[in-house]
């Protein structure tokens, strides 16, 4: 089928709700569209089919593992953890490429260690003995090899790229890169937020809410997900860190560890004002866009304005930065 000069092979249906809204069955004909010139829709049935087969219904039971699926939204999702599906989408997952770049560990091989039940999360990938698999069809020294230099390699991965290979929802590159330019550097600060329910500090960082702040609080209390990442950081993986590939080079003492600043008004030295807030992440501190009960310092330049009621309302030490000083930020 081609549709506006593109071959058409799949049409996305979406979810059951939508399917329901079509009222489609097997074997109808239907018109499509390219909503936006861009993605396939089906859009309604022209013709029913002459079988009678009724509106499709999507199977109550995971296919995988036969658990019952619950609803969520609009979306069906099976919760079993220990469903084979989902450990092979995880573990898949994790060694893709552009996240740990384990490319030795094909998805054939990834079934062989499942099916033999030597790996069953991603922190097995670190535990099991690959020797083991010279013994078996399709393994040689050579192969063996370059799964062990694959594996090791990857703990050599920054911080961001293994928080991100986990795959915990509404975790992808976008939010970690936000929370740890907000100075969330490590995980234990991370796990922290999620155990003392802090969805302010979380809402506080401009680009994060109310639905992915929950869902990474949900998370990170999850203790399947807490095993797994104490499993991968007992193996050496990093789960502290900046962002890059690369090492920072330009640590700077961590003068404001333990701080959380707020930047308002503008300033002659910081122009925008966004590299005052650079000052203070390079020095271990936070940096938030709203004075919260959170916020330890609020730096104000000229015309700052009513963060200033609210810094002094919530006792907030507030530093003013006078023009003529113009050596470093100083922790007060
Ligand atoms: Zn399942």
């Amino acid at each position: 089928m081609e549709i506006s000069g593109s071959v058409i092979s799949n049409v996305t249906l979406h979810n059951q709700d939508y399917i329901d809204m079509l009222e489609l069955a097997v074997g109808d004909r239907v018109a499509v569209s390219k909503r936006g010139d861009v993605i396939p829709a089906v859009e309604r049935v022209l013709e029913k089919n002459e079988s009678g087969n009724t509106t499709w219904r999507m199977p109550g039971y995971c296919p995988s593992c036969n658990r019952i699926l619950i609803k969520t939204g609009a979306h069906h999702f099976c919760i079993n953890n220990d469903c084979p599906a989902q450990i092979r989408g995880r573990l898949k997952y994790f060694v893709a490429r552009g996240q740990m770049d384990i490319e030795s560990l094909g998805p054939e091989t990834l079934d062989v260690l499942i099916e033999k039940g030597w790996v069953s999360d991603v922190a097995d990938l670190y535990t099991f003995n690959p020797e083991a698999l010279i013994e078996l069809p399709g393994f040689g020294d050579k192969k063996v090899k370059l799964i062990k230099d694959g594996l090791k390699k990857s703990k050599n991965k920054p911080f961001a790229a293994v928080l991100k290979s986990l795959g915990i929802p509404e975790m992808g590159p976008k939010v970690i890169e936000l929370l740890i330019e907000a100075g969330y550097r490590d995980i234990d600060s991370m796990f922290k937020l999620a155990d003392t329910d802090d969805t302010e500090s979380l809402l506080s960082i401009h680009g994060i809410g109310e639905k992915t702040a929950l869902m990474i609080i949900e998370e990170l209390k999850r203790p399947q997900v807490r095993k797994r990442i104490e499993n991968l950081k007992k193996e050496g993986l990093k789960f502290a860190g900046e962002t890059g590939e690369e090492e920072d080079t330009d640590i700077l003492p961590d003068i404001f560890k333990g701080q959380t600043w707020c930047v308002t008004g503008s300033f002659e030295h910081f122009k925008p004002r966004e590299l005052a807030m650079e000052e203070v992440k390079k020095r271990g501190g936070r940096v938030t866009s709203n004075v919260t009960s959170k916020t330890t310092h609020l730096l104000a330049g000229q015309g700052a304005g009513n963060k200033l009621d609210r810094a002094a309302a919530l006792n907030v030490k507030i530093v003013k930065r006078s023009e003529e000083h113009t050596s470093e930020l100083q922790s007060h």
